[in-house]
């Protein structure tokens, strides 16, 4: 018999009859001869909903009270999956993260995965019932209930099914795979049926949001095949497996774009060693998710360091690197939250020389300024201004011919 894993995410379950439509397919899987294990995010927006409501009651909301609350979410949903399940005349069963056996570190609001003890599960699949897993949720080292992060119940998923052995991981979400731009900025964006781990990591890293960043590092480290689908057509989506070396690989397989993160400089920097290192590792100490990063060519003997971070940690980041700027003398500390990201990524580039030159040259046709540029091997990425960032997708779109027949 098949093992899967099934990750139901919000949208999935957003409504009864949304979730009597998933029940409906788990069924069917089931009848077809499979095993299984079904992991359920919070219906809709309810763990927006809960932030909004922590928000609205508390100024501190102490981080273990915060992972209790948004615990609550996907509890629901697992409790009525369980239900629609048994008029389906499914056999199933909930578990919480904690009773599942996930097993994290003590970092609430954003806890790690250290492992899974899946014995529950695997007890329930040999009774021949359904597990239905509460996903985004553990439970610490110290016993406290932990949460993995905004999008985390894809990590669950993914866990799940590594510790299980299951033959594939099934993403089921609102939309029917992973494409080659966002459809909403590039109607012609086209399915991509097949992807390398390390395509969809660049991809998820540089703001294709279709599947969270740690659940493709889980499931390249631990070899477990995603498949992203739609649970309102049901149809094959995107699969993302190990590189064969025999792929022939696209030089570019998707454009990307992130408006989520800001432009941060410190001007006037003295040009000494060690002050970059001083500056970065205040800022990692204060868990700021440092980006890209830019210094000038020194002029008289001072430097400009420019940054990209979350725009949510822009105060934090500020405040740092003001009180660092201070210290040692710097011009001023300024923030720019008008930028965007645009990237492409392809494992074809590996092989291809030319890529930067083709993505420079289309985007001053376009009369597009770069602002910032960083590569890896599979991808480049370039800082431009937020408003022309869906103008610069498009016509990356185009050039790297990925608008299709
Ligand atoms: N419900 C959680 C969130 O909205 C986890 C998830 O959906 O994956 O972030
Ligand atoms: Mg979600």
């Amino acid at each position: 018999m098949t093992l899967v894993v099934q990750k139901y995410g919000g949208t999935s379950v957003g409504d009864a009859d949304r979730i009597r439509a998933v029940a409906d397919h788990v069924a069917r899987t089931c009848r077809q001869g499979n095993q299984v294990v079904v992991v359920v995010s919070a219906m809709g927006k309810t763990t927006d909903d809960l932030i909004r409501l922590a928000d609205d009651v508390s100024r501190t909301q102490p981080p273990r009270e915060l992972d209790m609350l948004l615990t609550a979410g996907e509890r629901i949903s697992m409790a009525v999956m369980c239900m629609a399940l048994a008029d389906a005349g499914i056999d199933a069963v909930s578990f919480t993260g904690s009773q599942a056996g996930i097993i994290t570190d003590t970092a609430h609001t954003r806890a790690k995965i250290l492992e899974v003890r899946g014995d529950r599960l695997r007890q329930a699949l040999d009774e021949g019932r359904v597990p239905v897993v509460a996903g985004f949720q553990g439970v610490s080292t110290a016993r406290d209930v932990t949460t993995l992060g905004r999008g985390g119940s894809d990590t669950t998923a993914v866990a799940l099914a590594a510790a299980l052995g299951a033959e594939a991981c099934e993403i089921y979400t609102d939309v029917t795979g992973v494409f080659s731009a966002d459809p909403r900025v590039v109607p012609q964006a086209q399915r991509l049926r097949r992807l390398s781990f390390d395509e969809m990591l660049d991809i998820a890293a540089s703001g294709g949001r279709v599947l969270a960043l740690r659940s493709v590092e889980f499931a390249r480290n631990h070899h477990v095949p995603l498949h992203v689908r739609s649970s309102f057509t049901w149809e094959p989506g995107t699969w993302v497996v190990e590189e064969e070396p025999t792929m022939e690989n696209a030089v570019v397989t998707a454009v990307t774009h992130d408006t989520s993160e800001a432009k941060l400089t410190v001007s006037g920097v003295p040009d000494h060693p060690g002050l970059a290192a001083r500056l970065f590792r205040a800022l990692a100490d204060q868990s700021v998710n440092v980006d890209m990063i830019v210094q000038n060519v020194s002029q008289h003997g001072t430097t400009d360091i420019s940054f990209t971070v979350p725009t949510t940690d822009v105060p934090t980041t500020l405040q740092t690197a003001r009180a660092f700027g201070a210290e040692i003398g710097a011009k001023e500390v300024v923030a720019d939250a008008g930028i965007a990201k645009v990237s492409l990524v392809g494992a074809g580039m590996r092989s291809h020389p030319g890529v930067s030159a083709t993505m420079f040259e289309t985007l001053a046709a376009a009369g597009i300024n770069i602002e910032m540029i960083s590569t890896s091997t599979i991808r480049v990425t370039c800082v431009v201004r937020a408003d022309a960032v869906e103008r610069a997708v498009q016509a990356l779109h185009t050039a790297f011919g990925l608008d299709g027949a």
